[in-house]
């Protein structure tokens, strides 16, 4: 471990790290390193949310369970981030609604990022390698192939429609 290490280099060093992993919305807190691995803690920046059922901003927290999601490798270690997922109530509809986060889709333990570089993965190499190389089930990779395709087909469909509206 690094000595001598001031209050003002520790945060500026989180600083630091937070602009590397460039995420938006969240902050670097700690991070651990393991001779194979590296885990950030990460903060969330914003204190409340908007619901999505009536788009009033609340910052009435109601629970927040850690979570840990998958990102991009760096320096061929993997990379984990450890994010506290938020439920907040909603006075207006009077219903909890869980935060979603920018970067990860809904109900997915891994980063948007780290789905299509698999999922870009899959289309070159074979399972198999790709699931020895990262360390995750042939499930898993195929589930992380499954996931990407179907948002690009929906994605892909719900372009064509608008298209198809403009030329009305
Ligand atoms: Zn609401």
């Amino acid at each position: 471990m690094v000595q001598n290490v001031t209050l003002t280099d520790f945060f500026a060093m989180n600083i630091r790290l937070t602009d590397l992993l460039n995420l938006p919305g969240v902050a670097v807190e700690s991070c651990h390193f393991s001779q194979d691995s590296v885990s950030f803690q990460l903060r969330v920046l914003t204190k409340g949310t908007y619901c999505p059922h009536c788009r009033n901003y609340t910052e009435e927290l109601h629970q927040t369970r850690p979570i840990l999601v998958r990102d991009v490798p760096v320096d061929s270690k993997e990379v984990y981030l450890k994010l506290p997922r938020r439920q907040f109530y909603c006075r207006v509809c009077q219903r909890y609604i869980t935060e979603r986060l920018q970067f990860i889709d809904w109900r997915r333990r891994y980063t948007q990022r780290y789905e299509e570089k698999i999922y870009s993965q899959v289309n070159r190499c074979n399972i198999e390698q790709i699931s020895q190389q990262q360390h995750l089930r042939i499930e898993q990779v195929k589930n992380i192939f499954n996931h990407i395709s179907q948002k690009r087909n929906k994605q892909h469909l719900e372009f064509s429609q608008k298209s198809y509206c403009y030329e009305r």
